[in-house]
């Protein structure tokens, strides 16, 4: 048989079988909790967040160009990186010989190497058959003998048969050293055999491989500055759609709720999807006039920052021309009212059932009538200034919210209102935005402690770190 695919053996032993398993929920738990809780054995295991790699010197393959097997290796690392805890960082080859003596090891080295190799207790079989291997925080060794010209090549010749594909390869090698173990799963970028050119986009890490390297190395877990449900046009069809994102420091994830995870390749930074949108948004807020006959929505997206908001152009993609203005010249007291909406909010949401826009700050909650998308009011604080706690108490016995607040975030995919604070959500559960508003005036919510935001929206994992990664890496056993 000529199946080519990775040399490591397949789990055979009933515990790796375990140890490579998502753990079921409580109720479906049949086995020993020692075994589904298995660690990954310290000498199994990066000590570091920061893991460093490398293409070795001279070691690629000479095949294609070694910039290109780079930055595959780079995307590759990325894609991790995107579904787990830890960083990656490439040290780069020297460019002077007198640097090589003091250059530091990689933890993970990767080399292009044949038949008997180094002190590798496993040789390669020249052309066919065995591609790579690799192990649990060690090196990724990748039989140079291989064809690996259809990598990058659209169309290949029928008489060539299919190509293993590098992007392929270091996906699941890159998976090995953080410890995952093969899955029979045909799709799985952990299948010992998927690692053929197929055409179509980039391999995708699944589910169940975000999972298990979570379980080795801590899920993931953000800081997010602000959450909300982005309505807007669609240009194409003609009417209103909305995508969830999430902001936290220099980066926004696209959440993707049919699919119960992030948009694949992000966090993006924030300049990049949000033009004129600044790093960490303080709050998000957007008011929605539907035109019963859907010719003529209107949508008011604002951000707000430190002292300052901007008015984003949804169908422009871009803030609006005259932005930043100071938010204590638009949003100040009513005739005869004594507050104003105050600088550095935590959070913003509008209320579609009452109509009412509610500003967070600290244990405070500024309740603003802004009339309308149309015709929004400025200038109109507020119809009262509350503690959070007596506007949103949490229930008898839960865990009270944690404030100030991080987000709090209107769902339009469940209707639910979340508030998200460091790691952990509350939920209103006596919310609701389609109940008649009862002359302005919000009923008291309840909220429920709903444990770690990371259950319901996984894998908001940072590439490279920042300020708002509250990830927790385990790096002991
Ligand atoms: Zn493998
Ligand atoms: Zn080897």
């Amino acid at each position: 048989m000529n199946e080519r695919r990775c040399g490591l053996a397949d789990s055979t032993d009933a515990l790796a079988r375990e140890a490579n398993r998502v753990p079921p929920s409580t109720s479906s738990r049949r086995h020993p909790r020692s075994v589904l809780h298995r660690q990954l054995p310290s000498a199994d295991r990066f000590h570091r967040r920061t893991i460093t790699w490398e293409l070795a010197p001279f070691r690629e393959s000479a095949q294609l160009p070694r910039e290109l097997q780079r930055r595959l290796l780079a995307e590759a690392f990325r894609s991790w990186a995107t579904v787990s805890p830890v960083y990656f960082r490439e040290i780069p080859a020297p460019v002077e010989a007198a640097d090589w003596s003091d250059r530091p090891p990689a933890d993970i080295s990767v080399s292009f190497e044949r038949l008997q190799h180094g002190a590798c207790r496993h040789a390669f079989d020249g052309p066919g058959n065995e591609v790579s291997h690799a192990r649990a925080a060690g090196p990724i060794h990748i039989d140079a003998d291989e064809d690996f010209r259809g990598t990058l090549q659209q169309q290949r010749r029928q008489s060539t048969g299919p190509s293993v594909d590098l992007r392929r390869v270091f996906i699941h090698e890159i998976g090995h050293t953080l410890g995952l173990l093969h899955s029979a799963r045909p799709d799985s970028v952990m299948h010992p055999a998927n690692l053929l050119r197929q055409g179509g986009p980039a391999p995708q890490i699944g589910a169940q491989e975000r999972r298990l390297v979570q379980k080795n190395y801590g899920a993931c877990s953000a800081k997010v500055n602000s959450v909300f449900d982005w309505i807007r046009t669609d240009p194409e069809r003609g009417y209103p759609v909305f995508n969830t994102y999430f902001f936290a420091c220099e980066f926004y994830w696209l959440f993707d709720n049919s699919a119960g995870r992030p948009r694949l390749g992000d966090p993006r930074p924030v300049g990049q999807g949000w033009p004129g949108v600044p790093d960490g948004p303080d709050a998000a807020l957007e008011l929605v006039d539907f035109d019963p006959a859907g010719k003529d929505n209107v949508y008011l997206l604002f951000f707000f920052f430190g002292g300052e908001f901007l008015e984003f152009d949804s169908a422009k993609t871009a803030a609006k021309p005259g932005y930043p203005k100071k938010i204590a010249d638009n949003f100040g007291p009513k005739p005869g009212y004594p507050y104003s909406v105050p600088d550095r909010i935590d959070s913003a949401f509008y209320d579609y059932g009452t109509g009412l826009v509610h500003f967070f700050k600290g244990i405070w909650v500024f309740i603003y009538n802004p009339g309308s998308a149309r015709r929004f009011k400025f200038n109109n604080c507020c119809e009262s200034v509350r503690r959070i706690a007596d506007r949103f108490p949490t229930a008898p016995g839960d865990k009270p919210l944690q404030t100030p607040v991080d987000s709090v975030y209107f769902r339009l995919a469940d209707g639910g209102l979340y508030f998200f604070s460091g790691r952990e959500v509350w939920q209103d559960v006596a919310y609701s935005a389609y109940r008649p508003p009862a002359a302005g005036v919000p009923a008291a919510g309840l909220l429920r402690y709903r444990g770690r935001a990371s259950d319901k929206w996984p894998d908001l994992c940072f590439p490279e770190h920042s300020k708002c990664d509250l990830s927790e890496v385990k790096l002991e056993d």
